[in-house]
């Protein structure tokens, strides 16, 4: 039986998750945690009967406790009970389905009590990832991909060593502006940008896909988790998501994971360590749909690509304020607030105004996230 613990179950990932666990026998559910949604919350703990519960919001923690009352399920509240959670005796495996930079101290406490990571959380290799893979390894822990490109690549590195590979190949679908031109960008509204073509998401990572800040940010988790530097990762766009990503192996020889766009195989098989298990679901039909295409990013279109290679070339604190600046943009456009290009007006303002912390701590991190959403929201 495997024990799995849930940060964030009521979003995208986290519902998926609970899918993938409830049709097998050998998967459990003992804890959760989640921001505000309780009506959710309280649906998957009669459901799924945890131990542990965590809502971020205090008040709502409160109003959930007296909601399941009648069940065995103990509930704790804010950035403390989702530690609690995180770390939770009875769990063997933690699923960081959180979304934003809230979600490294949780993932921290997970490590530190001894849990295997199936990561789907960006922000936290992105802005720590030279504090969590060395914790990693001096825990003993795994931290298991569950974004689609890097459990491709991890599908894809199966057996292998890592020194026969030569390059990453991380796909992308280009998002739903693909082949427009800056100008026609101008007017984009929020509501076009939440159409993903192929994948069904958060509105969060929706609209880093159309930027193609989501595909920077998989770079720069891709170069802590595969430990590649950056010139040996190249992103292919590849606008039917047919391929999940490539390995290049020194030899030439390139291996692919492919499939049909469902995030509940990358989930399982985080869930299982690598191991492969029955999964129900519609399969890739090659005659169906004819062709592959492949095509290079428009970096200069999509500035959100090249802006996150850049952050990542500079390293200590500058990838925090990449994602935190982009993480506070995309919260303006969604309110309405800013226009779609000026996401990355804002990113590279901020990333220009910053004066780089070499090997910054988690206090230097979380302070440094909560300074830059301080400076934007004042100017903008
Ligand atoms: P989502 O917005 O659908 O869900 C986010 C979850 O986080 C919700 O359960 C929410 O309650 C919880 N949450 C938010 N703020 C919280 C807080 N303060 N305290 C406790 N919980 C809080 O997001 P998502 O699309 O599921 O993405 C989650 C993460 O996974 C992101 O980092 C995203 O980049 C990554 N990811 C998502 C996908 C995908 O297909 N959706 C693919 C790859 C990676
Ligand atoms: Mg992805």
């Amino acid at each position: 039986m495997k024990r799995i613990a849930i940060l964030g179950s009521t979003g995208s990932i986290g519902t998926q998750t609970l899918d993938v666990i409830s049709k097998k026998e050998d998967l459990e559910v003992t804890g959760l945690a989640a921001g505000s949604n309780i009506t959710m919350l309280e649906q998957q703990i009669r459901q799924f009967h945890p131990k542990l519960a965590a809502v971020g919001d205090e008040k709502k923690a409160q109003e959930l406790r007296e909601r399941v009352a009648d069940t065995d399920c103990k509930i704790l509240g804010g950035m403390e009970g989702l530690m609690e959670m995180a770390a939770m005796e009875a769990s063997d495996i933690l699923v960081t389905a959180i979304v934003g930079m809230i979600g490294i101290r949780p993932t921290i406490a997970g490590i530190q009590a001894g849990k295997d990571i199936a990561l789907a959380n960006k922000e936290t290799l992105v802005t720590a990832g030279h504090i969590i893979m060395p914790m990693a390894k001096k825990y003993g822990v795994r931290i298991l991909p569950v974004d689609s490109e890097h459990s491709a690549i991890f599908q894809a590195l199966n057996g292998e060593s890592s020194r026969a590979v030569h390059k990453l190949l991380i796909t992308a679908s280009g998002g739903p502006f693909r082949g427009r031109k800056r100008e026609e960008l101008e007017n984009i509204q929020v509501e076009d940008a939440l159409k993903h073509p192929n994948w069904s998401m958060g509105q969060k990572i929706t609209i880093d896909s159309a930027t193609l800040v989501n595909k920077g940010l998989e770079v720069m988790e891709a170069k802590w988790l595969f430990d590649m530097d950056l010139d040996h990762i190249q992103v292919v766009v590849q606008p039917q998501s047919v391929i999940h990503s490539m390995i290049e192996f020194v030899d030439g020889g390139i291996i692919a994971q492919l499939g049909t766009p469902d995030m509940r195989l990358p989930i399982q098989y985080a869930l299982y360590g690598g191991e492969r298990r029955f999964l129900d679901g519609e399969r890739l039909d090659f005659a169906a749909l004819g062709s592959i295409t492949f095509e290079n990013p428009d970096m200069e279109t999509f500035r959100g690509l090249p802006l996150a290679m850049q952050a990542s070339r500079i390293g200590g604190s500058m990838p925090t304020v990449f994602n935190a600046a982009n993480e506070k943009a995309v919260e303006l456009f969604l309110k309405r607030k800013i226009r779609f290009l000026d996401i990355y007006t804002i990113i590279e303002e901020t990333m220009n105004a910053h004066s780089v912390i070499k090997n910054p701590g988690v206090e230097e991190i979380i302070t440094l996230e909560q300074e830059t959403y301080r400076k934007i929201e004042s100017r903008w």
